[in-house]
This record gives C-alpha cells, structure tokens and sequence, in this order.
C-alpha cells in the first residue's frame, strides 16, 4: 500500500544520518568508534556543510543529554524515540556516564537490522553484557533486554502499544527521564507528534525531552530536503506544524509540558566549545 512504501522510505532514512555520521567521523569532526559496524565503508564525499551540520548536531544533543546525567547522577532514564542506529549506548558506556537503564524505539524492521548487528559483531554486544548481571539477555529479532540497555520495535503513532511495550521492560515512571527524538516528529502529522509528546508529558513525574528537527522549510536546504523526500514517497508531517521555533515550543507547551525553549542550530554552534568548533 502507500502507507508501507511511505514507512518504508522514513526507515531508510536512518541510513542516509549513519552514513553522513561515518563520513563525518572518518574526517575527525568528532570520534564514534561503533558507527563501523553500521556501516562497512566510509562512503562518498560530503559537503563541509553536512559535516559541520551533523557535528553541531551530535555535539549540541551530547551537551543537553549529558548534562542531564550528570544532574541527576545517572539515576535517570533516557529513551530514544526513533533511534535508528544511534550509537549513544556505547558512548556513554565508554565515559561511564550511563543511566539505569537506556531504551530505544523504532520501527521492528530497523530494531531487528540493529539487532542482528549486535549479534554479529562482539565490540557491539560486549559493552552490553559487560553490565550486565546474570546469564540471561532477551535477545529476539526485535527485542534485545538487557539491564542497562533496551532496543524494542515498535511504532511511535500508537501510543497504547508504545506506552505497553516500555513498561513490560521495566519502564520507570518515577525515575527522572529524558526523551530524545532527532529528526523523528517531522515524519509524523501534527496530531500524531502531539499524542507522543503528550504521552511524554503525562508518563513520568520529571522528564526532560529534546527534540532536533528541521525548522522552516520555506529556505533553501528546507527545499532540498522535500525534494529528496519526495523523490523517496516519504510524507513529512511536521512541516506545518513546526515554521519556526515558536510553534517548536507551542507543541511542547500546548501538551502539558512546563517550559520549553528552542535554539536555531547557528545559536547552538555558537555556544559548543569553541576550541572544538575551531579544531
Ligand atoms: N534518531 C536517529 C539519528 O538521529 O541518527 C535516526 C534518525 S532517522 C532520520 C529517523 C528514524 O525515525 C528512522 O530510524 C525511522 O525508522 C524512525 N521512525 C520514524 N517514524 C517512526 C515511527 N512512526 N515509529 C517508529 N520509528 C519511526
């Protein structure tokens, strides 16, 4: 149907920010040792402009995400809500910086592609057993448990199932909790983006949510991206929704959420370290 070959293009496209991260990377614009095991060859060319826009990116969700940890002293936890095959885990393992319990959400066909990656290769699955405390790990096609990390399949536009799934893997609505979604709500329509960031607002006692998404389409590289999209029958929801970084915060605000404030990501390159931004 439309509707499958429609998902089935928002699926590939946690390809195309693997393979822009790995260029990137083999560059030096930041380190990330486990993007290799996504994504076997550094691949063509990119523009400086992708890099410097994916650097800025990682670097600013690094900054908010670990400041949260480090506020509450890792006695929290984070879901990624469209993680794709985000390699946070296996940074924040490494820095020692990891929270109770680290959850991901996508959809089953990526999960179980992430998965089997893990599976298959030991620097992925070591870290996790590492901190792990007893012989058994659930380790399906589209769930892996562990106790520290949990990717589940699931789809972000039914609320019921996600809400079901996460607290049957020990989801904890008192922990302090932080939401991550990169590039994630814009694939949605408006009323489908408000239920899951309602869900947020309404689950869990303290709870932070950052959300990165394309403001503003209106511009050039706006343009460009709906070409793109286009071309692969993906629909992007947000778009009317979200023109600027005030409807940005009127979402949050309109869905039971306290504060909410959004940056342009000029301003956050501005405030990255910048010793970083010049190297
Ligand atoms: N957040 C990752 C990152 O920044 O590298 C991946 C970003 S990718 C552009 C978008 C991801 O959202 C894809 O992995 C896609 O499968 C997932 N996604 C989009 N809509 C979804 C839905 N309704 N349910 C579950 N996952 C969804």
């Amino acid at each position: 149907t439309d509707t499958d070959t429609a998902d089935e293009a928002v699926r590939a496209t946690c390809d195309d920010a693997t393979i822009c991260k790995r260029f990137a990377t083999s560059k030096g614009y930041w380190k990330d040792s486990c993007l290799q095991y996504f994504v076997r060859n550094v691949g063509e060319r990119k523009a400086p402009e992708i890099n410097r826009g994916y650097y800025a990116r990682v670097k600013g969700v690094n900054l908010l995400l670990d400041a949260f940890l480090e506020k509450t002293e890792g006695h929290c936890q984070v879901i990624n809500l469209g993680a794709g095959l985000d390699t946070t885990f296996w940074r924040l393992k490494d820095e020692n910086l990891l929270p109770r319990k680290f959850f991901e959400v996508d959809f089953p066909t990526v999960v179980a592609r992430k998965i089997h990656s893990i599976k298959t290769k030991p620097p992925l699955s070591k870290p996790i057993i590492d901190v792990h405390s007893t012989d058994s790990l659930l380790l399906e096609s589209h769930v892996l448990d562990s106790d520290r990390y949990c990717i589940l399949g699931a789809d972000l536009r039914d609320i019921s199932s996600l809400d079901e799934k996460l607290k049957k893997f020990q989801l904890n609505p008192e922990l302090p909790t932080l939401l991550l979604s990169e590039c994630v709500l814009v694939y949605m329509t408006p009323s489908q983006s408000s239920n899951l960031v309602h869900w947020a607002a309404e689950t869990f006692h303290t709870a932070m949510f950052i959300n990165y998404e394309q403001v503003n389409m209106s511009d050039r590289f706006g343009q460009v991206m709906i070409e793109n999209l286009q071309r692969r029958q993906c629909t992007l929801g947000g778009v009317e929704l979200c023109q600027s970084l005030d409807s940005q915060k009127e979402r949050f605000l309109k869905t039971g959420w306290e504060h909410a404030n959004a940056l342009d990501m000029m301003t956050v390159y501005g405030v990255l370290p910048q010793d970083d931004v010049a190297r």
